[in-house]
C-alpha cells in the first residue's frame, strides 16, 4: 500500500478545465481499450454493437467522479477522484445495471444473467485496477464505502494521467506512451493469444 507524497492542498482546487478533459482523452480511451481486450477474451462470439457499447463506457465511468472537483469535493474524500466510483461495491452495482440493460429484448435466463453480472464487474473493476498501477496522485478506495483507505500495487509501471493544475506543466505524450506500452500492447498479446485459445477450444 505505498503511497506518494503528494501536495493535497493542490489536489483539492483542482477544476475541470478544457484542457484537463483532452489531456486525460488518451488515459480514458485506454480504459476502453481494456474493456474491449477483456470483452474478446471473454468470448469469441460476435457480439452485438450494444455489448460493446456498455463494456466500454463501463471501463470509462469511473473518472467521472472528477466532476465533484467543480462542486468542491476534494480528491481525498469518499466522493472525490477514485473514491467511491472506483471501487468493487460500485462495480458490482454497474455490473447488475449493465447486465439488465444488455438482457433488454433477450430471453430470461438466470445463468446467463449471472454470466454478464461478472462480466461487466471485471470490465468496470478494471478501470480502478489499472488506476492502481499508476506513479502519481492517490490510490483507489477499493472498498469505499466501507473504508476510504487508498491502495496502490506495489508495482506502478504507469504514468498517471495529470489532473488540473498540472496541465500547465504537462505534455500528454509521456502518458500517451507508457499506456500504449502498458495497456495497449498488452491488451493486444492478451486478445491474440486468447483467439488461439479460443480456437483450440473450439476444435
Ligand atoms: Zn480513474
Amino acid at each position: 500500500m505505498a503511497m506518494r507524497a503528494i501536495n493535497i492542498s493542490l489536489l483539492t482546487k483542482r477544476r475541470l478545465t478544457l484542457g484537463n478533459w483532452l489531456l486525460r482523452m488518451p488515459t480514458i480511451i485506454s480504459h476502453g481499450v481494456a474493456a474491449v481486450a477483456i470483452g474478446k477474451v471473454f468470448t469469441p462470439e460476435r457480439m452485438p454493437a450494444r455489448f460493446w457499447l456498455l463494456s466500454v463506457v463501463c471501463a470509462m465511468l469511473p473518472d467521472f467522479d472528477v466532476v465533484g472537483f467543480a462542486f468542491g469535493v476534494s480528491y481525498s474524500d469518499m466522493l472525490g477522484h477514485r473514491g467511491l466510483t472506483h471501487s468493487f461495491a460500485f462495480a458490482f452495482i454497474v455490473g447488475c445495471v449493465a447486465a439488465l440493460i444488455r438482457s433488454q429484448g433477450t430471453p430470461r435466463d438466470r445463468k446467463t444473467w449471472f454470466i454478464f453480472i461478472i462480466y461487466f464487474f471485471i470490465v468496470t473493476a478494471s478501470h480502478g485496477l489499472l488506476d492502481a498501477m499508476t506513479n502519481g496522485g492517490l490510490g483507489v478506495a477499493f472498498f469505499a464505502p466501507f473504508s476510504n483507505t487508498r491502495y496502490f500495487f506495489p508495482w506502478r509501471p504507469i504514468e498517471v494521467s495529470p489532473l488540473g493544475l498540472d496541465v500547465f506543466f504537462s505534455s500528454p505524450l509521456p502518458v500517451l506512451w507508457s499506456e500504449l506500452k502498458w495497456i495497449w500492447v498488452p491488451s493486444a498479446l492478451v486478445v491474440s493469444a486468447s483467439q488461439i485459445v479460443w480456437s483450440i477450444l473450439k476444435r
